[in-house]
């Protein structure tokens, strides 16, 4: 086809354009953060339409989250106008795989209207399975099982599949025996876990040629986004599909990479061209998004890791704000002055949804909400901690699968007693083995077993008008909209009025997540349509008027760009993250480095790294350093500042006294005999010596700051402290005090640093 080039192609510099323009072949586009990746992609896919070369619905365009989908969608109109309606195959992997799997759910044994369950529905699952096999599932966890399964169907292998070692993973020897029982237990509900969705799809591509053809004769183009995080099963999916055609676009970033947990294989990009032999290779060095003084400092923390290919990164912006680190004290002291600084911006005229505060870990984010909510800044939350997975929710969502399937036995454990309806173990216990006996599941047993005398008569008829219940919301789910369906559940169930019992805030707030559940299903018109959206959306990331600021964590910021980053949390123990540590391997570091640069350059304008001095850990406070990734950071690049007292020139001292002040404090046992002041102090300091210097060597752990002797001491107590001299306690919060020091005032410490005076 010859078709002149529209406008927006002009708007490209020419090695995006070269991308646009391959339509024909392999291409591989690698890339930096920021370089216009996705833009090329989408404008591709806009490009494909406009020139006829393909209708919106030959092509299959893979983005990394249902968010990034929408946005490329949104994006593809804006450029091509409504000559795009719909696009169907442009989503996630399980998005398009749990769309393909609809249609041919039979030649994997499973009926059309399966249901996808969730993590937690899949760890009640293999607990059951264990526990009947007459395991113990305090020394062989169901959660050990699920990983083993994730890696497993990660990598495309079935039960049948595994070897010897694979095998050995869990219970000595056990692991494929309860992998097939899992298997079979699946789809003997009807259901598949998350996993499945593409094992499943893989394992049809491969075995039935025509269902192969027919994908094949389809997709006539197949693109793929944030291609460095696809793992073994989906590249093999990609690859049979793409094979006949060789019209395969992927698009990625080996320092962008931060999915191996998951099962991804960086690898997967570095061997493309062996596999598509012939591809175009592309590669954007123009950075678009972020200013210099950001680009400079990510490259500079990425430069730190062997494992990568390495690139030049440049950008024709100029100016902007180094990199700001800022010292506190603690938690709820980095919460305020991320609010303040947030209001700041606001007052200035910054818009809310420009900015975003990305944390590592998901415990990271209470303390910013209780502040948020305290100072009514609005924000919303994004992956993770989904709105799906509350537990108000997930009952709600047990009535409502049940309706869909009555032979969802998950969902019927899940709520058969929620409110209590005085059904016990013992009853429940009986249905299980009439279900089983009988071959039937647990909803048809119920109704079964209340024509005999296996249940006491109480018990009985509460069931009874349960399984009654059941069969009223089905008949009514035909002619009510999906929300108005939830909203009669909840009120003739006694849930709502159950949690109305509660008068507690909690139990407000829960109601308000189920009025909210209300609100998300006004947008569906069918219960099957609504259940299969919550099946899939990994986020609660529906649009929304308000402007709100994003709390999310890095990992689910991956592709998306704000003008303002907040960092929180970089302290050794949260960021790297004690697991990366203390596994001690140089690749963890590396990822958890590349976690970092992902981070910094999702700032077009300003990003600010936070670390405070004490922080509570699963209801225990200890004491942190700075992270390794700060120092890292070319100084040339860093503004630091603390609102510690004192502190950053006691910090600086101690830096300058020896090369690795960290190894000697990790030596030094216990926490309180050691001679150069506590790790707090350092900490507390809240900045570095301009020279960066290495915190700490790979896989040194910070953990042993947390090992203190406790002391008996009370308000009142007279103290002494190394520092500050002699003081009487005038405030004591769990081990942190406040103290009035004879002469230098009131400060705040941790007990273990202080003795009796
Ligand atoms: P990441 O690696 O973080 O996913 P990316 O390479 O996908 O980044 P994009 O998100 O596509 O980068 O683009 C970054 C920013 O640069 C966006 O705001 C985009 O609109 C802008 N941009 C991309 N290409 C151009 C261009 N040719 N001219 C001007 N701006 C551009
Ligand atoms: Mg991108």
């Amino acid at each position: 086809a010859t078709h002149d080039a529209p406008a927006w192609l002009a708007r490209l510099n020419p090695p995006q354009r070269e991308a646009v323009l391959t339509t024909e072949g392999p291409v591989l586009m690698l890339a930096g953060a920021g370089t216009g990746k996705t833009a090329a992609l989408t404008a591709r896919l806009a490009w494909l339409v406009e020139s006829r070369r393909a209708w919106p619905s030959e092509i299959l365009c893979v983005t990394f989250t249902n968010r990034a989908a929408r946005e490329m969608r949104e994006r593809v109109g804006q450029l091509i106008g409504p000559a795009v309606e719909g696009m169907p195959w442009l989503g996630t992997f399980h998005a398009i795989a749990a769309r393909m799997l609809r249609r041919h759910a039979e030649l994997v044994g499973l009926q059309p209207n399966y249901t996808i369950i969730d993590t937690d529905d899949q760890l009640r699952l293999l607990k059951q399975l264990i526990v009947a096999e007459g395991l113990d599932d305090k020394r062989w966890p169901a959660r050990q099982l699920a990983g083993c399964i994730d890696r497993w169907k990660n990598r495309g292998l079935g039960p049948a599949d595994l070897d010897a070692a694979e095998n050995e993973a869990y219970a000595n020897g056990k692991g494929q025996k309860f992998y097939q029982l899992y298997q079979d237990r699946l789809k003997a509900l009807n259901a598949c876990d998350f996993g499945d969705l593409l094992l499943h799809m893989l394992n049809i591509l491969r075995r039935e040629r025509e269902v192969l053809e027919t994908y094949r004769q389809r997709f006539k183009y197949i693109m793929v986004d944030e291609y460095q995080d696809t793992n073994q099963v989906q590249y093999l999916w990609l690859r049979l599909l793409a094979q006949s055609r060789q019209n395969i676009c992927v698009v990625g970033d080996d320092d962008q990479s931060i999915y191996s947990w998951r099962g991804a294989e960086v690898a997967n990009i570095l061997r493309f061209e062996k596999d598509f032999p012939g591809a175009k290779v592309i590669r954007l060095e123009q950075n678009y998004r972020s200013t210099p003084q950001i680009l400079a400092a990510a490259s500079g923390l990425i430069g730190e890791n062997s494992e990568r290919l390495g690139k030049t990164l440049w950008t024709e912006l100029n100016g902007g704000d180094k990199v700001r680190v800022i010292g506190v004290w603690d938690g709820p002291e980095e919460a305020r002055r991320v609010g303040e600084e947030i209001e700041r911006l606001e007052r200035e005229g910054a818009s809310l949804s420009q900015v975003a505060i990305l944390v590592r870990a998901q415990f990271q984010t209470r303390e910013l909400e209780d502040r948020f909510i305290q100072i009514g800044l609005a924000y919303k939350i994004i992956g993770g901690f989904r709105f799906y997975e509350r537990a108000e929710v997930r009952d709600a969502l047990a009535y409502l699968r049940l309706i869909a399937q009555p032979s969802d036995d998950l969902a019927f454990e899940r709520i058969y007693n929620t409110p209590k309806r005085g059904l016990g173990d013992k009853a429940l216990e009986r249905l299980h083995r009439y279900a089983r006996n009988h071959g039937v599941p647990l909803m048809r047993a119920a109704l079964e077993i209340c024509d005999t005398d296996e249940l006491a008569a109480r018990a009985r008829n509460t069931l009874l008008a349960l399984v009654r219940d059941f069969a009223r919301w089905r008949d009514e789910a035909g002619r009510l909209s999906p929300a108005e369906l939830v909203r009669t559940i909840l009120e003739e169930s006694g849930y709502t009025a159950m949690l109305q019992a509660e008068r507690s805030t909690e139990a407000s707030g829960r109601l308000e997540n189920l009025s909210e559940l209300g609100r998300a299903m006004e947008d569906y018109e069918t219960l099957g349509d609504f259940l299969e959206h919550v099946s899939l959306v990994m986020d609660n990331d529906a649009a929304d008027d308000v402007e709100k600021v994003t709390i999310m964590t890095i990992h689910a910021a991956k592709g998306l760009e704000f003008d303002q980053v907040f960092l929180p949390g970089w302290e050794e123990g949260v960021f790297p993250s004690q697991r990366a540590l203390d596994e001690g391997g140089m690749a963890s570091l590396e990822e958890e480095r590349r976690l970092a640069y992902v981070a910094i350059t999702r700032a077009r304008r300003r990003c600010t790294i936070l670390h405070a001095a004490n922080r509570r850990i699963y209801g225990q406070w200890t004491s942190s350093i700075p992270s390794r990734f700060i120092a890292e950071i070319p100084a040339d690049h860093v503004d630091s500042e603390t609102t510690l007292a004192g502190g950053a020139s006691l910090w600086r001292a101690q830096w300058s006294e020896r090369d690795d002040p960290f190894a000697s404090v990790a030596r030094a046992q216990p926490a309180r005999t050691m001679t150069r002041g506590p790790g707090w102090q350092r900490a507390a300091a809240g900045t570095y010596d301009p020279a960066p210097k290495r915190i700490a060597e790979p896989g040194r752990s910070a953990a042993s700051f947390a090992a203190k002797p406790r002391l008996d001491l009370r308000v009142g107590d007279r103290v002494f402290h190394e520092k500050f001299g002699t003081g009487t306690i005038a405030v004591q919060e769990g081990n942190k005090l406040e103290i009035d020091f004879d002469s230098a005032g009131r400060k705040r410490v941790i007990d273990s640093f202080v003795k009796p005076a």
